[in-house]
This record gives C-alpha cells, structure tokens and sequence, in this order.
C-alpha cells in the first residue's frame, strides 16, 4: 500500500494493530463464553437427569409405602374377605388422594375381580394387571411402568396378606406434563418423555408433549440416544434418559437445555465488552492520529523546508524546542542550510568575481549591464571598456607576477578614480572583463562628461607603476559608447563599446567614442575576412615600395616592401586593416611568403636593370615561430637566383617580444645565412637595449609615432637622440621612419641619423612605378646638388 504521508502510514498501522488485538480477544473471549456455556449445559443436563431418577425412586416409594399401609389396614381387608367392592373402591381413593397418585387399583389374585379408581375398564386394566403382578409375585414387590390407554404410568403394585394373599393394591403416577413441568421447575430444563408402545401407533409418540414448557423445536433425531448431542450450530444440548424398554412398550425421556440460556448471563458482559471495544477503537484512533501528526508534523515540516532548499531559498530556520531525535534533526537541518548557504555564496563569488583584482568578472558585468538598462529607460547608460597596451609583452618581457602586480594597480587606480569626489561623473560599476581589459558602467550623464571623466582617469592611470625596482609605463585604449546615443539595448551597447575600443587600439589613438562608421568598417572587417582567403588563392596583393635614403646623401639605400590589397570590389585596402586579422587567423604565413616572392621577383628584375637595392620585407610572430622560415626563404631566393643580400627581414619588437625565444632562435638562424634584419617600430614594446644588444640585428627602426612630432615635442627629440646614440653604442644603423618635411630630416641627420623613410622622400607606392620614380629622384638630388 502506498501512503502520501507518515501521519496516515502511522495511524494505518497503530490501527491494524489494535484492530486486530481486539478481534482476536473478541475470538478468543466468544470461544471461551461458548465452552463455558456448552460445559453448563452439559452439567445441567447430568444434575437434570439424576433429580429426574431421583424423583422417580422418590415417588415409587410413596406409593409403595401408601400400597403397604392400606394392604394392612384391616377394614380392608374385611372388605375383600366380603367382598365389599364399594368400600374397596372408597379405601382406593381415599389413599389415592392422600399420596396424590393418579391410579390406584385392586385386583383378586387370579384377577376375575379388578376394582380401579380411574376409567380404565376391568379389560384393558387385566393385562397389565396380570403382568404386574407376575413380576411382583417373583420379586415380592413390583414397581414398573406401564402404558395404558395412552397415557403412561409408574406402577407398584403391592400384596393383601390375611395371612395369604387375598388381593393386590396397585398405586401409580402418571408420567404427565405435570412432573415435567415438576422438573422442569427445578432443573430448567425442557423435558419431554417419549413413549412408544404396540397398542399405538407404530411410530414413536411423543408423550405428554404439552408438558414442555419452553419451545419444543426438536433439532436432533433420536439417533443419539442418551447422549449429549450438542454441536456449534445446535441451540440444545440435549440428553436423551431411557426409563424403560421391555421389547413392547418403551419410555425416553428428553432432557434439553438451551445454549443460549447459558450464554444468557455471558450477553450482558459482551455487549459490554463491545461498547468498550467501539469506545476504545474511537479513542485509540483520535489519539493515534493526534500522536502520528504529533510524530510526522516536524518530518513534514523538514521535508517541506528541504524542498525550499532544493529550489534555491537557503533563508531556512526551522524553530522548535525539542530536545529529541527531532529536535536534533531541525539543528542539523538548520546548519546544513546555513552551511549550503555559505558554500553557494562563495562558488557565486568565485563565479562572479575576480580573486585577483578583488573585482565583479564579465558575467557579474553582464548581469550588471542588462539590470541597469532594464532600470534605466530612457537615462543616459555609458560603457567605458579599456585594454593595457603591450600587456603581452609586458607579460613576457617581465613575467607573470609583476604584470599581475600592474593589473592590481590599474583596477586600483580606477576605482580609486571611481571614489574620486571631484569627478564629473559619478561611475556606477567596475569590472575586470578578462586579461588586460576592464570595464565601467557610468549612469545618469552625458558622453560629454563621461569624455572628461576618461581623460582624467587616462592622466592618473598612466603614471608609471614602480613593480619589482622598475618602473613602467602603463597605457590603455579606451572605447566608450552610450545608450541611447549609440545603442539600443545592452548587447549592442557593450559590442559598440568593443568596437570603440578596438579603433583606439589600432589607431593608437587613446580613448575613442563609437561612431556609426566604426560598425560599417567592423562589418566590412567581416566579410574581409571570408575575402581573404580568396584574395590569397587568387593573388589579389599588390607589392608597394618605399625607399629608404641615407640622409646625409640623400642616396637611395633601401626599399621596404609594403603590401596593398586590391580588392576587386572595394578597391585598394591598407594592411592595418586586415594584417592584424591576417595573424589572428594565421593566413600571415601564406602572405608573408608570397611578399618574399614579390619581393625577389622585382629584386632579380631590378638587378637586371643594375638597380642593385635590397628590399626589406615585414615578418610577423608567427613567422619567427615557423622553424623553417630560414628553408623557405632560401628556396624563394634560389628560384630566382638571388643571394641572401637582396632580402632583408624587418621585424618589429613586439614579435621579437611575444616569443623571445623562439624568436631569437629564427633570427639567429636568418642572420647565420648572412640575411640582414631590422627592429621595426623601435620604442613601442618593452624591450631593453640591453637585451636587443643579444639579437642578430644589424638595423633599428625608431617609430614613426616619436618621428612625426619630434620638430615639436622635446621629449620626443630626446628619446630619438637618446636611441640612436645607443644604437650605435651597439653597432646598429639607424632607420627614422615617418619623416614627413624638411626639418624632421634636418634635426635627424643633425642628431646622427644614418637612414630616413618617410612620405618627405616618398610615399609607398607600386613596385612597377620606382624605377622611373629612383629616375626622377636621382635627377632631383642632382639639381640640389647643382
Ligand atoms: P611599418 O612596417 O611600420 O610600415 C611603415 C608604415 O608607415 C607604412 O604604412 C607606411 O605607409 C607608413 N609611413 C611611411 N612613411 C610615413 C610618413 O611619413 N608618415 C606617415 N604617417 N606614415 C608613413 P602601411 O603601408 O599602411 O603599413 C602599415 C603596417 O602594416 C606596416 O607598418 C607593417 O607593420 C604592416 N605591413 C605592411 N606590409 C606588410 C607585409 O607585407 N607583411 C607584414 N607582416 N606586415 C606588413
Ligand atoms: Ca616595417
Ligand atoms: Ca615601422
């Protein structure tokens, strides 16, 4: 069986139990009654049957004593000596009725003469007169009985002695509903005689039937003869007494008790016992169910409060004073909930926050982001997203624990500029969203202010950070995007703010706001990037030139090969715009590879025009990581039947500075093949002079970005004095790229610059055009010269 609840499975089986209990009792009790019932009526019938044999001796007695007195009465027997059959007569009756026989009668002793106080005529009396006295003629005295006329009798019969015998008194009872009812009276019992003689019927008769007092339904047969019959389903114990059976006449007596009259006094008692019982069962089971809800009702509230747990609500406090199993039960529930608790506070923690910065991570920012803007219907919502510059460099250049350290201080520094009072914003959330980028959620406020705040944050989170004894500069591009200006909901907000921060990474422009151009340009880097691949199976690349001069001569020294993508539909694309993508997807190998042939292929055709100027071709990380770059080169080289100085390598720090040594392992393979190689992009990275001085170079590019602005900025004229002084401390020459007038060469030749490239000489431009334009430049400087 199955219950939905303890309280019921309690009360079911508390209830069986008693149930049960009590029908066994009853069974057992209804089982005793009847035995003990069945036992008194059996001893009834014994006491019954020996009162019955007892009046019987009791009255044949009496009427031989009554017989006696009046054979000796001597006016008797003068009255049978003269045969005075009246005064016989009126003796009879006279001791009839002094004894309260029934019979009594007189008979000479051959029998011619019969006097009797009934109406049982001299004929039917002569026989059993006959008889009787026979019997008593050999015993002396006859006590019998006798069936006359239907009704049947105890008869004595006596004789008149005077001094022999003149005579016979016979005295009889009748055997008759009134010594049943006689019995009856003193035993309880139902008695019934039954007679059978030749004179009636041939079937049994039942004597004296009326005499039976109570009921008289005969449910056995006469079968079971003076036996007790009495089986579970008989409502008598019967017994039957046979009183005399002379092979004519016959008489049984039937002595029966009733079961139930024994069980009368038992009825009482059980109906009693069954209102106890009724009594019971109904307060058993109030009690039981009280004590089972008692029992289950802690369980059900446990099991209640453990589904709240399952679904998520640890605010769990089970209240009860019990000292018991229950009690115990509750507490342990109680901490265990408080213990879950805890536990899924720090896993959440650990979900949602940044151990090492002690700040929210991107999924608490997400979450953050797309409550706020849910809040924040129609206020201004304003996402700044900043990136380190360099920080894999800064990685590996000064390991992990130091670029650890700077990324504590930056995400100190901004929530330091979060709490800063005399901001003109106040930022409502920041966040690290992975490596070196972070994030801040600023509400309520224009992008206006949120600029000014940036710029501010820009100034106190680029002071250099002192880690290890050393100092570094710290720098961010910074995206900036708000709802509704610039975005709908919060996924577009953070993806414009991404995009934002991505034109400020490759325009080195600082902090950047979105503008709608940005998403056009990121879509078209999308479909650049299926186009790539076709570009480079269908060679769609262009080979640019730009020449690199001494600048003390003017003297063309170099060329640098730059590549243009000559899209068929966009028209020329610049490398910025898909170099970058190029190495993510690692289609740089391929395009760094078919520049070199580019390259060698002008490079033989220009020797042949006596043009003898190495080109210099741009490699990336993932080509100083090929081990067998050097091979490739070497094959590239041969088919066109060049030589390792028609080439040159140029490789900018950051690729040297992603994986040293790997890097260093390539570059010293290239440079032991007699190749020369550039450091491009000088004073962008982290790299020591100290240790560019272990690299195989031969050239230093110093940036373009210190170049450009150097005739204004003095800061800039030192770095670049200082660099090429350095430079040639190591026996490096010195390539200053981004000369864009007059003075910037001027103040560089002046500073011992020893090459310069820059749009002042030339503008990149395509490889087939250099000849006429080396042509027109040779010409130029010959007029100067002039
Ligand atoms: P880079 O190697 O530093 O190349 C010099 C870049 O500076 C060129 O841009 C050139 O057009 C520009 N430039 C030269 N003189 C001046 C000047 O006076 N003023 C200004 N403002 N800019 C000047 P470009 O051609 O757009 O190339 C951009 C970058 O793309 C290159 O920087 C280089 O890192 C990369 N790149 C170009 N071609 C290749 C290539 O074939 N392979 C690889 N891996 N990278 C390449
Ligand atoms: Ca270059
Ligand atoms: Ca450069």
């Amino acid at each position: 069986m199955q219950f939905k609840s303890l309280k019921t499975r309690i009360a079911f089986i508390f209830l069986t139990l008693m149930l049960v209990i009590q029908i066994i009792s009853a069974v057992v009790l209804r089982n005793n009654i009847q035995q003990n019932a069945r036992d008194t009526v059996h001893s009834n019938l014994i006491v019954g049957e020996k009162i019955f044999l007892n009046i019987l001796q009791q009255n044949g007695e009496n009427l031989s004593q009554a017989a006696k007195i009046l054979a000796a009465d001597f006016g008797f027997r003068q009255a049978i000596s003269s045969h005075d059959y009246e005064t016989i007569l009126s003796a009879l009756n006279n001791y009839q009725d002094r004894i309260g026989a029934n019979v009594a009668m007189y008979s000479s002793p051959n029998g011619d003469n019969i006097v009797t106080t009934t109406n049982v005529s001299k004929q039917e009396a002569a026989p059993e007169l006959a008889a009787l006295i026979k019997e008593a003629q050999a015993k002396g005295d006859s006590r019998q009985f006798r069936i006359i006329r239907s009704h049947t009798y105890q008869l004595v019969a006596v004789p008149v002695k005077a001094p022999l015998t003149i005579g016979w008194i016979v005295m009889g009872f009748e055997i008759d509903s009134a010594l049943a009812k006689k019995l009856n009276k003193l035993t309880n019992l139902e008695v019934t005689f039954i007679s059978h003689s030749p004179s009636l019927d041939k079937n049994t008769q039942k004597l004296n039937k009326n005499a039976v007092v109570q009921g008289a339904n005969h449910t056995k047969d006469s079968a079971s003869l003076g036996e007790l019959v009495s089986t579970d389903q008989v409502d008598f114990g019967t017994r039957l007494l046979p009183i005399f059976d002379d092979g004519h006449q016959s008489l049984v007596v039937e002595l029966k008790s009733s079961v139930e009259m024994a069980m009368a006094p038992y009825k009482a008692l059980e109906k009693n016992l069954l209102i106890l019982t009724i009594l019971s069962v109904v307060v058993f089971t109030i009690v039981i169910f009280y004590v089972s809800k008692r029992l289950s009702s802690p369980i059900t509230e446990l099991a209640e409060k453990a589904k709240q747990l399952e679904s998520g609500n640890y605010k769990i406090n089970i209240k009860n004073k019990r000292v018991d199993e229950i009690g115990q039960l509750g507490k342990a529930f109680n901490s265990m909930s408080e213990a879950i608790a805890s536990r899924e506070q720090s896993i959440s923690k650990l979900a949602y926050w940044d151990e090492m910065t002690q700040l929210p991570n991107r999924i608490a920012f997400m979450q953050k982001l797309k409550s706020i803007m849910s809040d924040a219907r129609n206020e201004p919502v304003s996402v700044i997203m900043m990136n380190l510059n360099r920080f894999k460099q800064i990685n590996n250049v000064l390991g992990h624990t130091t670029a650890n350290e700077i990324l504590r201080v930056v995400a100190n520094r901004i929530q330091e500029s979060a709490r800063n009072p005399y901001s003109p914003v106040s930022i409502s959330y920041v966040a690290r969203l992975g490596g070196d980028e972070f994030a801040i959620i600023i509400t309520k406020t224009s992008t206006h202010l949120v600029l000014e705040m940036v710029t501010d944050l820009v100034k106190y989170l680029e002071a250099p950070v002192e880690v290890s004894e050393q100092l570094v500069d710290i720098s961010a591009s910074i995206g900036i995007a708000s709802y509704p200006e610039h975005a709908e909901n919060d996924e577009q907000l953070l993806a414009r703010t991404e995009i934002a921060m991505q034109v400020a990474k490759s325009r080195q422009a600082g902090v950047v706001v979105f503008e709608p151009s940005f998403d056009a340009s990121s879509k078209v880097n999308l479909s650049l990037a299926t186009d790539l691949k076709i570009a480079i199976t269908q060679h769609h690349f262009q080979l640019f030139v730009q020449p690199k001069v001494n600048l003390k001569t003017g003297e063309v020294w170099s060329l640098e090969a730059l590549i243009r993508w000559m899209h068929p539909e966009k028209g020329c694309i610049f490398p910025d715009q898909f170099i970058p993508f190029a190495e993510q997807t690692g289609h740089i190998q391929k395009i760094s590879l078919m520049m070199l042939n580019l390259a060698a292929g002008y490079s033989a055709l220009w020797r042949s025009k006596g043009i003898d100027l190495p080109i210099a071709v741009n490699l990336s990380t993932r080509d100083l990581i090929d081990q067998n770059l050097p091979k490739k080169i070497m094959a590239i080289l041969k088919t066109h039947h060049l030589n390792t100085d028609a080439l040159s390598l140029e490789i900018t720090e950051s690729a040297i500075m992603d994986d040293p040594q790997r890097a260093l392992q390539t570059l010293e393979e290239l440079a032991g093949i007699g190749f020369k190689l550039s450091i491009d992009d000088f004073g962008t990275g982290y790299s020591s002079l100290a240790y560019l001085k272990k690299l195989p170079v031969s050239e230093l590019k110093i940036d373009k970005s210190f170049v450009l602005k150097m005739t204004e900025d003095r800061d800039d004229i030192k770095i670049v004095r200082s660099t090429i002084d350095l430079a040639h401390n190591f026996n490096l020459k010195v390539v200053a790229e981004g000369i864009e007038n007059m003075e910037s060469w001027d103040l560089l030749k002046y500073l011992g610059c020893d090459f310069g490239q820059g749009y002042f000489i030339s503008r990149p431009m395509p490889a087939d055009k250099f000849v006429s334009w080396l042509d027109e430049w040779k010409a130029k400087a010959h007029k100067t010269a002039a």
